[in-house]
């Protein structure tokens, strides 16, 4: 990652959603951060017949941990629906800019579906928060590494539509609060 990409990173967020997802989950998690769970191409190293490397769901020759979140099968196509169902009811809970919410779901969508994310058609208010996301990375964005803009452009917008600020729909509350929805999701996909 760029060194740019690295200090752009909010890294609060990311600590207090690690810090609040504990017990079991919490050993997947380091795992999971780290690319370390294991999946067909980290396996098959130890026992290459047992453990064959390619995914066991499609044609894809080496899973990587990517493929498990992305594979086009149905049933995780079936887990894509399901999870962008939830993040949409969830930031509608705690009073989510509706465009920070197109985006966060339109980028996740790209990332998912493996297609490259189009940089124009989005409103001019959020475009300097696509750039900076896109150059973190989206799959950075599901290990929450998000953006310092998220929560920047989230406060302006409480204050520019005159909504009450409240612990959790602003900050670290807020923004932990959906990584850590991302991350159940992930848990349980696994
Ligand atoms: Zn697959």
């Amino acid at each position: 990652m760029l060194e740019a990409a690295f200090a752009d990173i909010d890294w609060p967020s990311h600590e207090r959603s690690v810090n609040t997802f504990k017990d079991g989950p919490h050993i997947f998690l380091v795992k999971f951060l780290h690319g370390w769970l294991p999946v067909g191409k980290l396996v098959s190293r130890y026992d290459p017949v047992k453990y064959p490397s390619a995914c066991p769901s499609c044609d894809e020759p080496s899973e990587k941990s990517k493929h498990v979140l992305t594979c086009p099968n149905p049933e995780c196509r079936k887990w894509h629906a399901a999870l962008k169902t939830s993040i949409w009811h969830r930031c509608e809970s705690v009073d989510t800019d509706p465009a920070l919410l197109d985006l966060l779901l339109w980028g996740l969508n790209h990332w998912l579906q493996g297609t490259p994310i189009p940089t124009h058609r989005v409103p001019e208010r959020v475009a300097h928060l696509l750039h900076s996301q896109t150059t973190i990375g989206w799959d950075n964005f599901l290990l929450g590494r998000w953006s310092k803009h998220w929560t920047t452009l989230q406060l302006q917008y409480l204050q520019r539509d005159h909504i009450e600020v409240k612990n959790k729909n602003h900050g670290l509350s807020w923004s932990s609060n959906i990584i850590r929805l991302m991350w159940d999701h992930c848990y349980k996909e696994w």
